[in-house]
């Protein structure tokens, strides 16, 4: 796509959130149409919305209310973005962002989507690290659930932040530096909304830099596990889809750096795959025109790290999800392990996503400590098919340690998943300092998190 498209679609789309029946009607704080998750599978438990223009609105409201939480871009496929009380939109916070050139920092309001950010710190010659597979989400809400993309040397998006601005429960702002602070910014980042209404985000930049990326067809299963580290490491980030239909992997993407330290030979042959002729959409028999650019064409970073166009229903769109990281040195293993359950996983599957992530040290971050392979399936929107599958998933990974991610759908027992987060006992205290009577608390994170 080209530039001057881009940007007025992603103006479009900022437009469009700003104008939506949602926000607008956020004005009233009372809205009669029922306010759903993205993918329409959540129904949440209030229409009591009201939208913030300002830090200091935010904070009166935060003052005033008793149990709140905030909403992002409503991309979550869980209840974890849920309230039965109230919400809070800061939709309406865009001040452009402000560029620190010197500490290589661009500090955003915290609402800002990855679509609207990437193109304008682009122009100016810096660009991030990484992005998910779509850029409609907010900044906040991804950190906030340690949202990633894929590259055995990238660390998820949370991994890019250096500062927070955030009202805590009894309405004070409170700043959170990387440098100054610590373990305390450690176990803040990735704060599943828990700690307080996160209003602006300071993230580490680098130069803008091209990409490209190429996309093989049908690669034997058992290329994948005897080459999977080779495999890996052939890109700055590798994505392998399946619909665990055949032996094979459907496709892989390989995106990587223009002029990067390592260059990947696109031969018509790979591991057994065949380098695609034409652009292709994940699930194969859908048609490309929302996925981003391939057969190796150069781009601006935020045109080929996504997957899927800004502008454009991501992904399959009526769909439900879920993900699992396990560790990355029993990849394979755990990969095999899921493919025994095919049978169960195909007939309710839209396609698989099998991504490597980087160790990090946030503290409720899934890769934490661990250098991961996330395990990501796109589900039918049929809900009791998926609830009945998802048991045997995570039962088979459960040897594997398995941590689900934190914005989709996941059955683990709350005492299982505690135990699987050394730092989960830290966070709880963490947030009794920020969050001393659980306003920011909602029935998922009493459950998962604070057991009880
Ligand atoms: C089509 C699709 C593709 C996806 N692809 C990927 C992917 O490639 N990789 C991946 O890891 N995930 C992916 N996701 C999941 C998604 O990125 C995460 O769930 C992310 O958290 C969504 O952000 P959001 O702003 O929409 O969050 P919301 O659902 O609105 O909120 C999520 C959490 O963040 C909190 N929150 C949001 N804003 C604030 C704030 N300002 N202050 C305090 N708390 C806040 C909420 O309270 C809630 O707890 C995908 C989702 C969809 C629908």
């Amino acid at each position: 796509m080209k530039k001057r498209t881009f940007l007025k679609l992603a103006g479009a789309v900022g437009a469009e959130s700003i104008l939506s029946p949602l926000l607008a009607a956020g004005a009233k704080s009372k809205v009669t149409e029922k306010l759903k998750n993205w993918a329409g599978n959540i129904e949440y438990g209030t229409e009591n919305l009201r939208p913030a223009k300002s830090v200091g609105e935010v904070q009166d409201y935060v003052r005033k209310t008793g149990k709140l939480k905030v909403l992002g871009t409503r991309h979550c496929f869980n209840t974890i973005a849920d309230s039965k009380d109230g919400f809070l939109s800061l939709a309406d916070m865009q001040d452009a962002p402000v560029l620190d050139e010197a500490a290589k920092t661009v500090t955003v309001d915290a609402n800002m989507t990855y679509g609207r950010l990437a193109p304008w710190l682009s122009e100016r010659g810096y660009g991030l690290h990484n992005l998910a597979s779509l850029p409609h989400i907010s900044v906040a809400g991804a950190c906030s659930t340690g949202t990633h993309g894929s590259g055995e040397k990238n660390g998820n998006l949370s991994t890019a932040v250096r500062g927070l601005e955030m009202v805590a429960a009894d309405g004070e702002v409170l700043q959170l530096s990387q440098l100054k602070d610590g373990e305390t910014f450690r176990g803040a980042v990735v704060s599943l909304g828990a700690l307080g209404a996160i209003t602006k985000v300071t993230l580490g930049i680098e130069p803008t830099f091209q990409a490209r990326q190429w996309v093989y067809e049908n690669m034997p299963m058992e290329a994948v596990k005897a080459h999977f580290d080779e495999i890996e490491a052939s890109g700055y980030s590798v994505s392998l889809f399946t619909q665990w239909r055949t032996k094979n992997v459907d496709e892989v993407w390989i995106k990587e750096r223009v002029g990067g330290a390592k260059q990947f030979a696109a031969k018509p042959e790979w591991f057994g795959a065949k380098l695609a002729t034409k652009n292709l959409h994940p699930i194969a028999e859908l048609g490309a025109e929302n996925c981003t650019e391939q057969m190796g064409v150069p781009g601006p970073w935020y045109e080929r790290l996504p997957h899927f166009k800004m502008g454009f229903t991501p992904s399959a769109g009526k769909e439900l999800q879920s993900e699992f990281f396990v560790p990355r040195k029993q990849a394979t293993e755990a990969i095999f392990t899921v493919e025994k359950l095919h049978e169960k996983i195909s007939p309710h599957l839209l396609i698989t996503e099998i991504r490597a992530i980087a160790a990090d040290d946030l503290w409720l971050s899934p890769c934490y400590q661990q250098d991961s392979v996330a395990i990501h399936f796109t589900w039918q929107q049929d809900w009791p098919a998926v609830k009945a599958v998802l048991p045997e998933i995570e039962k088979a990974l459960a040897p594997f340690g398995v941590r689900p991610h934190w914005g989709k759908l996941f059955t683990i027992e709350p005492a299982a998943l505690r135990s699987r987060y050394s730092k989960l006992p830290a966070f709880v205290e963490l947030a009794k300092k920020y969050d001393p009577a659980g306003k920011f608390r909602n029935e998922f994170l009493n459950r998962n998190v604070f057991g009880g």
